[in-house]
């Protein structure tokens, strides 16, 4: 009989062993899918938003819990839980419905505690015909054994390389050892696709948000990038840092660290990739999950999947 990889979950690298039929562990999810968008969004990477926009799903929870989480009423950082139980055809049929919308790619943001339902869901897609690429939109924060189960479902890994230090993981991400997982996952990823080809959306996006006041760290990421990945992924370097609603303030980052970034990217050879402009204002907003649209205007499909999230 098949293992139900719900009942003694290891989903990611929490490891929490428990039953989520009956309980939830640090990502705060039982095994019913939760979810608290889904619709087109034309704010990622050209290829992965293509003419009309990426089919976003977001999933509610996270087995990370960043200090800085910008989806924080969705992922639990704050106790938050936005979003709508689906059930697996559901799933299935929100998938069919954003490849007949035009999605270019579908969009899986943060999924890895629902591996096992999205695999399912996407089995039954395509027997109906979905075929647009897959791209699983991660943190990272994934087990060997997570991306053993959903990698043959995945065309594009969209992946965060937060950072390399531990005091850095430790201010940001909440979990010091977050380099201690990322590295594993990057290498995995590496031996089993090591060629990224944009045009057919096969390969590995590795994404790098610099912290404001962690610019070294954002410096040690990129000569280990460039020894490390430079030839298999593509870069897609991040300066979207907008303070989260807490106490807590990050001051943003200068123009000056830019500069000094870019002549580093180029020192290194990293000519490939993509960049925010830091100049750019549309830049600045947080998603707000308690909108029918979370996201600015010219980021969201007006008429999306979901037009309300209840919070339940
Ligand atoms: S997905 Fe991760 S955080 Fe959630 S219960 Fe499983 S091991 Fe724990």
């Amino acid at each position: 009989m098949e293992k139900n990889e719900y009942s003694d979950c290891i989903l990611c690298p929490n490891m929490c062993h428990v039953n989520r039929m009956e309980t939830t562990g640090i990502c705060r999810q039982k095994d019913t899918v939760r979810i608290a968008w889904a619709g087109l969004h034309r704010g990622e990477e050209p290829p992965i938003t293509g003419e009309h926009g990426s089919g976003m799903i977001f999933f509610t929870g996270c087995p990370l819990h960043c200090q800085y989480c910008q989806n924080r009423q969705i992922s639990g950082s704050d106790g938050d839980n936005y979003g709508i139980d689906v059930s697996e055809d559901e799933l299935s049929s929100i998938m069919l419905s954003l490849q007949e919308d035009g999605a270019a790619t579908l969009n899986l943001v943060t999924g890895t505690h629902f591996i096992p339902s999205i695999t399912a869901a996407l089995d039954k897609a395509r027997a109906e015909g979905f075929s647009i690429p897959v791209v699983w939109n991660s943190s990272g924060y994934e087990s060997i054994h997570g991306l053993e189960l959903i990698d043959p479902y995945v065309d594009l890994y969209l992946l965060d390389c937060k950072t390399l230090s531990c005091q850095t993981a430790s201010r940001f991400c909440r979990k010091e050892k977050y380099a201690d997982y990322i590295i594993p996952v990057m290498d995995w990823i590496k031996e089993h696709h090591p060629t990224t080809d944009l045009e057919s959306l096969r390969g590995t996006v590795l994404r790098h948000l610099v912290f404001p006041g962690e610019l070294e760290s954002s410096i040690s990421f990129l000569r280990y990038f460039a020894e490390h990945y430079k030839d298999n992924f593509i870069l897609s370097f991040m300066t979207q840092f907008v303070p989260p609603k807490e106490k807590i303030y990050f001051p943003s980052i200068s123009e000056d660290e830019i500069d000094r970034i870019l002549s580093l990217m180029d020192s290194l050879g990293i000519e490939d990739g993509f960049m925010q402009d830091p100049d750019e204002d549309d830049i600045l907003w947080i998603p707000d999950f308690t909108k029918d649209v979370p996201f600015p205007e010219s980021f969201a499909d007006p008429d999306p999947y979901f037009l309300s999230i209840k919070h339940r």
